[in-house]
C-alpha cells in the first residue's frame, strides 16, 4: 500500500492546479481513479467549468440510529510558483533524501491524497458497515472557497458533527485560526496640472490619509486580545492609482487585510475607522471614498478539552497541552464556523513551506499522517468516542 501511496501523492503533485484559475479537475480525476481501484465510490460536485469538488461516503444512509458524520476536507488547488526560481522542478515530484518536493508538496496535496488513501483503507475494514465518515475535497479554497461554499449552500452540511481540516500543520494538533476581512477603498480626486496641485484634489493624498486613519483606528480601539487567538492585525498591502508624473491623479484605491480573533474586534475596529472617515470629511468636503469587502472569512476555534482534540492527541502520543493554532484560514471559516461544529487541522506538511519555492513534504510525515487519520476515523467509526463536548 505504501508504493501506491506514494505514488498517488506524486502523481496529484504532477497534476496542475494553479489557481488562479484553479482547474481543480484534472486532481480530482487523479483521486478519483485511485479510489475507484479500491471499489469506493465518489461524488463529483461540479461547480464551475473545470472545477470540481469530490465527495466520498462511507454511510449507506440506511442505517436507523443516524449518528454525527466525522467529515475530512482538503483542497485541490494550489497557489502559483511565483517568480523565485525553484531548484526542484515544481511539477516533477522528485524526491530527494526522504522528501519529495512540488507545488502543494505541503499545502496540501500530502494531506488530500493522505484522506484518499485512509477512505481506502476504511473501505476494506469496515466490511458492509455503514460509518459516518466522509471526505470532502474542495476547489478554490487558495482564492475564495468556491468549492467548500458550494457544498455548504447544497446542503452539504446536514448531518455533520465534526470536521477534520488536512492543511499543514507539522505533525501537530490545530485547535483554529483567526477570521479574515479584505476591504478595498477607492478614492476619487479632481485633475489638476503637476505643477499645480493646488488647483485639483490628489486622490493618492486621500488613500494615504485613509491608509492612516485605519492603523489609528486600530490603535484607539484596541479591541480586547482574544486568550487563544491574540490580537487583530491590520497591513495596508496595496496601494495603486495616478495617471502619470505631471498631473494630479483624480482616482486612487487601497487595499487591507485585517485578521481577527473575534467578530466584536473587527468590528469595533471598522466602526472606529468609518467614524473617523466620517469626522475627516467634515473638516474637509472634498474627500470623497467608497469601501467594500472583498473577503470575509469567520475564525475558528475548538476548545482543547473537546474529545476530538483530545482522542487526536492521544492517538498522536502527544501532550495535550501541545496543541497549536495556525495562521492562515481553511475552508473551516465557511464549513464548520457558521454552526460552531468541533474542528480539527492536521496535516502532514510544515506550514512555514506552504507559498514558498521548493516546497516540500517528509515522505515519514506524509504515512504517519495516513495512519493517524485512519486511527481516529476507525476509532469514531467504532463508537470509541463522541463528537459531544
Ligand atoms: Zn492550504
Amino acid at each position: 500500500m505504501n508504493d501506491e501511496a506514494l505514488e498517488l501523492l506524486a502523481n496529484l503533485v504532477r497534476c496542475e492546479s494553479t489557481n488562479p484559475p484553479g482547474e481543480e479537475e484534472h486532481a480530482a480525476q487523479e483521486v478519483a481513479e485511485y479510489l475507484h481501484r479500491h471499489d469506493v465510490e465518489v461524488e463529483w460536485q461540479r461547480v464551475a467549468p473545470g472545477r470540481t469538488n469530490l465527495i466520498v461516503s462511507l454511510d449507506s444512509r440506511e442505517t436507523s440510529v443516524k449518528r454525527p458524520t466525522l467529515l475530512f476536507c482538503g483542497h485541490l488547488d494550489t497557489v502559483p510558483i511565483g517568480d523565485r526560481e525553484w531548484s526542484h522542478n515544481p511539477f516533477a515530484a522528485e524526491i530527494v533524501d526522504g522528501r519529495l518536493f512540488g507545488r502543494g508538496a505541503s499545502d496540501m496535496k500530502s494531506g488530500v491524497a493522505a484522506m484518499a488513501v485512509m477512505m481506502a483503507q476504511l473501505r476494506e475494514l469496515r466490511g458492509s458497515e455503514s460509518w459516518p465518515i466522509q471526505l470532502l475535497l474542495t476547489a478554490g479554497e487558495e482564492v475564495d472557497s468556491i468549492g467548500a461554499e458550494f457544498f455548504r449552500r447544497h446542503g452539504g452540511m446536514a448531518g455533520v458533527g465534526g470536521v477534520v481540516i488536512g492543511e499543514p500543520t507539522d505533525g501537530r494538533v490545530a485547535i483554529g485560526h483567526k477570521g479574515a476581512y479584505w476591504v478595498e477603498m477607492q478614492c476619487w480626486g479632481r485633475t489638476a496640472h503637476g505643477s499645480m496641485p493646488q488647483l485639483g484634489v490628489n486622490a493618492i493624498d486621500q488613500v494615504l490619509k485613509a491608509a492612516h486613519l485605519l492603523y489609528e483606528a486600530n490603535a484607539h480601539a484596541r479591541p480586547v486580545a482574544d486568550p487563544v487567538l491574540g490580537e487583530l492585525t491590520v497591513a495596508v498591502t496595496r496601494i495603486g492609482g495616478g495617471i502619470q508624473t505631471n498631473m494630479i491623479p483624480d482616482q486612487a484605491f487601497l487595499q487591507a487585510d485585517m485578521r481577527f480573533a473575534t467578530q466584536k474586534q473587527q468590528q469595533e475596529v471598522l466602526k472606529e475607522w468609518e467614524d473617523s472617515l466620517q469626522r475627516y470629511q467634515q473638516s474637509y468636503e472634498e474627500f470623497r471614498y467608497e469601501y467594500h469587502s472583498l473577503l470575509n472569512r469567520s475564525p475558528l476555534l475548538t476548545p482543547p478539552s473537546h474529545p476530538l482534540i483530545r482522542v487526536a492527541q492521544q492517538l498522536l502520543g502527544l501532550d495535550p497541552e501541545s496543541w497549536r493554532t495556525v495562521s492562515y484560514y481553511t475552508d473551516g471559516s465557511v464549513l464548520s464556523a457558521p454552526t460552531n461544529l468541533p474542528t480539527l487541522i492536521y496535516g502532514p506538511g510544515d506550514d512555514r513551506l506552504a507559498h514558498q519555492p521548493d516546497e516540500s513534504v517528509a515522505l515519514s510525515a506524509y504515512f504517519a499522517a495516513i495512519k493517524f487519520y485512519r486511527d481516529l476515523a476507525v476509532s469514531y467509526a467504532r463508537g470509541e468516542w463522541t463528537l459531544n463536548q
